[in-house]
């Protein structure tokens, strides 16, 4: 199958190549975003293939199916950018990388905790400059501190896991129960209680339309001054402007993200030169209690390893028109 790879940047194509070797189609290296202008350059491939945020909404689907495209494949987990009913109504299946690493993303927010916590970012800056002063370093114990967890799936039990072993008592949300993470002493808690009660908080359900904006003013307002709020998970789980305001004002007391509602403008690219025509981002990119990371917490080689590989199978079954799950249901998963 000739398939054309959108979003896709040279440190990808090692992988992608390497795993494409068990199967061999024909691989289209874009580095183009997906949009309906850029389905053109799909001409002549029977499949796409695309990445976080190419947004697949109705006028892109619709151009694709036009141009007798009918196979997508995701090389991410969340699915949020996909309108799903339209890719049902005009025939076009989509599979995405449900299980990759959980451990790259959880250890990622858990870099972004500790580097906040013990101002390693800072220390970095200051000593390149032969500061050795300690002044607005202080940190605190994670050791006994009390850490939310919302969304304790793959990433948010593997999170869990690690600050268990960091000696924190961990709470956590989620609408499914972990009989494991129970056993392992998280304990359950209503979300409104939850927020009132830890010193972290750390994201790790998927967006829907239920968790859009979950951390909002309201939500803000009632977790503890000074807490931290971590989001490895998607950019929309906040509200930005209520995050920036709690900031601000001192209530929140850091903010570690690796996600940003409106990344899809910017992350992945180098505005380095530029104008950011962004407030918020430029804002948050500014706060010194605001560590900013560009979706990078999929970046080992491990999950690299393992999105490829999955990728190129699932390319594999939508060539052959099988129902993967039917194979291997935790590995593969079809939305539709
Ligand atoms: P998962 O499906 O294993 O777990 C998600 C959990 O969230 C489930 O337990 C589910 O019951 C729970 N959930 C769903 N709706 C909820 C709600 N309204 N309130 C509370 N909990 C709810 O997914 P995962 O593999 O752990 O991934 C979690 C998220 O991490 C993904 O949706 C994706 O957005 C994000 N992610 C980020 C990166 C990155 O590079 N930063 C990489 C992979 C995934």
């Amino acid at each position: 199958m000739k398939i054309a790879f959108f979003s896709c940047h040279p440190y990808e194509q090692p992988f992608l190549e390497a795993a494409n070797s068990n199967h061999r189609h024909q691989l289209t290296f874009l580095s183009q975003q997906l949009t309906p202008e850029t389905v053109p350059l799909a001409a002549g491939h029977q499949a796409i293939c695309v990445f976080v945020n190419d947004q697949l909404t109705r006028p892109t689907l619709q151009a694709l199916a036009d141009q007798g495209i009918r196979l997508v494949a995701l090389r991410c987990t969340g699915y949020n950018q996909v309108d799903v009913p339209t890719a049902q109504q005009l025939g076009i299946r989509v599979l995405r990388v449900p299980t990759y690493s959980p451990h790259a993303v959880a250890e990622h927010a858990v870099a972004l905790l500790m580097s906040l916590n013990r101002k390693t970012y800072l220390a970095y800056e200051r000593t390149k400059q032969n500061n050795f002063t300690l002044d607005g370093l202080m940190g605190f114990d994670l050791y006994g501190k009390r850490v939310g967890v919302i969304g304790t799936g793959k990433i948010g039990a593997a999170f869990s896991r690690i600050m268990l072993g960091f000696g924190c008592h961990v709470v956590a949300y989620d609408k499914m129960q972990s009989a494991v993470l129970q056993q392992l002493g998280v304990e359950y808690l209503p979300v409104n209680e939850l927020l009132a009660k830890v010193d972290v908080l750390s994201l790790h359900c998927p967006l829907t339309p239920e968790t859009h904006h979950l951390i909002d003013a309201s939500a803000l307002a009632l977790m503890k001054p000074g807490a931290y709020l971590i989001n490895t998970s998607r950019g929309g789980l906040l509200d930005t402007p209520a995050v920036l305001e709690a900031l601000q004002s001192g209530h929140l007391g850091a903010l570690g993200i690796d996600v940003y509602e409106l990344e899809d403008d910017f992350f992945f690219a180098d505005w380095s030169d530029k104008y950011l025509p962004d407030a918020d981002l430029n804002a948050l990119t500014h706060l010194p209690n605001v560590l900013v990371t560009s979706h990078q917490g999929f970046f080992t080689q491990e999950a690299m390893e393992q999105i490829a590989h999955t990728t190129l199978n699932n390319l594999t079954y939508l060539e052959q028109g099988q129902l993967p799950q039917q194979h291997l249901s935790e590995d593969y998963v079809v939305v539709e």
